[in-house]
Protein backbone atom coordinates (compact mmCIF):
# COMPACT_ATOMS: atom_id res chain seq x y z
CA UNK A 1 0.00 0.00 0.00
CA UNK A 2 1.20 3.52 -0.92
CA UNK A 3 -0.21 6.21 1.12
CA UNK A 4 0.05 8.54 -1.12
CA UNK A 5 -2.32 6.66 -3.33
CA UNK A 6 -5.10 6.52 -0.45
CA UNK A 7 -8.20 8.12 -0.98
CA UNK A 8 -7.54 8.16 -4.81
CA UNK A 9 -10.27 5.82 -5.97
CA UNK A 10 -14.23 6.22 -6.91
CA UNK A 11 -15.24 6.31 -2.99
CA UNK A 12 -12.62 8.61 -0.97
CA UNK A 13 -12.90 9.84 2.75
CA UNK A 14 -13.15 13.26 2.37
CA UNK A 15 -10.53 13.35 5.56
CA UNK A 16 -10.49 16.62 7.00
CA UNK A 17 -13.97 15.83 8.68
CA UNK A 18 -13.37 12.37 9.34
CA UNK A 19 -13.26 11.68 13.47
CA UNK A 20 -11.77 8.36 13.41
CA UNK A 21 -15.24 6.77 15.03
CA UNK A 22 -14.32 3.69 12.59
CA UNK A 23 -17.62 2.50 11.71
CA UNK A 24 -16.70 2.78 8.51
CA UNK A 25 -14.18 -0.50 9.43
CA UNK A 26 -17.01 -2.00 11.46
CA UNK A 27 -19.01 -2.29 8.32
CA UNK A 28 -16.51 -3.04 5.81
CA UNK A 29 -16.51 -6.30 3.99
CA UNK A 30 -12.99 -5.95 2.71
CA UNK A 31 -10.81 -6.13 5.83
CA UNK A 32 -7.77 -4.20 4.16
CA UNK A 33 -9.94 -1.72 2.56
CA UNK A 34 -9.87 0.90 5.59
CA UNK A 35 -6.74 2.50 6.53
CA UNK A 36 -6.47 4.61 9.96
CA UNK A 37 -3.83 6.95 10.42
CA UNK A 38 -2.46 9.48 13.49
CA UNK A 39 -3.00 12.84 12.24
CA UNK A 40 -2.46 15.98 13.96
CA UNK A 41 -4.35 14.89 17.35
CA UNK A 42 -6.29 12.35 15.76
CA UNK A 43 -7.42 9.17 13.44
CA UNK A 44 -8.09 9.69 9.96
CA UNK A 45 -9.69 6.55 8.41
CA UNK A 46 -8.85 6.08 4.60
CA UNK A 47 -9.48 4.31 1.64
CA UNK A 48 -7.15 1.93 0.01
CA UNK A 49 -8.34 1.91 -3.44
CA UNK A 50 -6.47 -1.03 -4.40
CA UNK A 51 -8.54 -3.11 -1.71
CA UNK A 52 -12.18 -1.72 -2.07
CA UNK A 53 -14.32 -3.14 -3.59
CA UNK A 54 -16.98 -0.36 -4.36
CA UNK A 55 -19.64 -2.01 -2.46
CA UNK A 56 -20.68 1.76 -1.46
CA UNK A 57 -21.41 0.78 2.10
CA UNK A 58 -19.51 2.84 4.30
CA UNK A 59 -21.17 5.66 2.44
CA UNK A 60 -24.51 4.51 4.12
CA UNK A 61 -22.30 3.57 7.12
CA UNK A 62 -20.75 7.17 8.14
CA UNK A 63 -22.90 9.21 9.91
CA UNK A 64 -20.43 11.99 9.95
CA UNK A 65 -20.82 11.81 5.84
CA UNK A 66 -17.21 12.03 4.99
CA UNK A 67 -17.96 9.12 2.64
CA UNK A 68 -18.13 10.54 -0.65
CA UNK A 69 -18.08 8.96 -4.27
CA UNK A 70 -16.31 10.65 -7.51
CA UNK A 71 -18.99 10.69 -10.10
CA UNK A 72 -17.98 9.84 -13.59
CA UNK A 73 -21.12 9.69 -15.77
CA UNK A 74 -19.54 12.19 -17.93
CA UNK A 75 -16.16 10.63 -18.46
CA UNK A 76 -18.36 7.30 -19.58
CA UNK A 77 -20.82 9.38 -21.61
CA UNK A 78 -17.82 11.19 -23.36
CA UNK A 79 -15.82 7.94 -24.00
CA UNK A 80 -18.78 6.22 -25.46
CA UNK A 81 -19.92 9.10 -28.10
CA UNK A 82 -16.01 8.59 -28.71
CA UNK A 83 -16.13 5.07 -29.68
CA UNK A 84 -14.17 3.91 -26.55
CA UNK A 85 -13.82 0.63 -25.43
CA UNK A 86 -16.24 0.72 -21.77
CA UNK A 87 -17.19 -1.87 -19.75
CA UNK A 88 -20.32 -1.27 -17.11
CA UNK A 89 -20.64 -2.52 -13.84
CA UNK A 90 -24.43 -2.21 -12.89
CA UNK A 91 -25.39 -3.05 -9.69
CA UNK A 92 -29.11 -1.58 -9.22
CA UNK A 93 -32.19 -2.89 -9.35
CA UNK A 94 -33.80 -0.79 -11.85
CA UNK A 95 -31.82 -1.74 -15.04
CA UNK A 96 -31.92 1.95 -16.52
CA UNK A 97 -28.53 1.72 -18.06
CA UNK A 98 -28.50 -1.51 -19.45
CA UNK A 99 -31.40 -0.66 -21.44
CA UNK A 100 -30.18 2.62 -22.47
CA UNK A 101 -27.07 0.75 -23.43
CA UNK A 102 -29.03 -1.79 -25.75
CA UNK A 103 -29.75 1.29 -27.57
CA UNK A 104 -26.58 2.88 -27.66
CA UNK A 105 -24.09 2.86 -30.86
CA UNK A 106 -22.15 0.41 -29.80
CA UNK A 107 -20.81 -3.28 -30.78
CA UNK A 108 -21.24 -5.62 -27.96
CA UNK A 109 -23.42 -5.83 -25.10
CA UNK A 110 -23.00 -8.65 -22.59
CA UNK A 111 -25.74 -9.50 -19.67
CA UNK A 112 -24.17 -11.39 -17.43
CA UNK A 113 -27.48 -13.61 -16.15
CA UNK A 114 -26.21 -13.92 -12.55
CA UNK A 115 -26.64 -10.59 -12.27
CA UNK A 116 -28.94 -9.20 -14.48
CA UNK A 117 -31.58 -11.36 -14.98
CA UNK A 118 -32.39 -9.77 -18.67
CA UNK A 119 -32.63 -11.51 -21.59
CA UNK A 120 -29.46 -10.30 -23.44
CA UNK A 121 -30.15 -8.22 -27.09
S1 LIG B 1 -17.20 6.25 9.60
FE1 LIG B 1 -16.68 8.23 8.61
S2 LIG B 1 -16.01 9.56 10.28
FE2 LIG B 1 -15.96 7.45 11.06
S3 LIG B 1 -13.83 6.76 10.68
FE3 LIG B 1 -15.05 6.14 8.90
S4 LIG B 1 -14.82 7.81 7.41
FE4 LIG B 1 -14.17 8.61 9.42
S1 LIG C 1 -16.88 1.02 -0.55
FE1 LIG C 1 -17.19 -0.98 0.45
S2 LIG C 1 -15.22 -2.04 0.25
FE2 LIG C 1 -14.82 0.13 -0.13
S3 LIG C 1 -14.18 0.93 1.84
FE3 LIG C 1 -16.41 1.31 1.64
S4 LIG C 1 -17.38 -0.48 2.64
FE4 LIG C 1 -15.22 -1.01 2.25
Amino acid sequence: MNIKELDKGLIYTDSKSCVGCNNCIRECPELTANVTLMEGDGFKTHIDAEACILCGTCIDTCTHEVRCFRDDCNDFFNDLSQGKDIMVLQVEGEHTLYHYLQNAPISQLHAAQTYFPLTPP
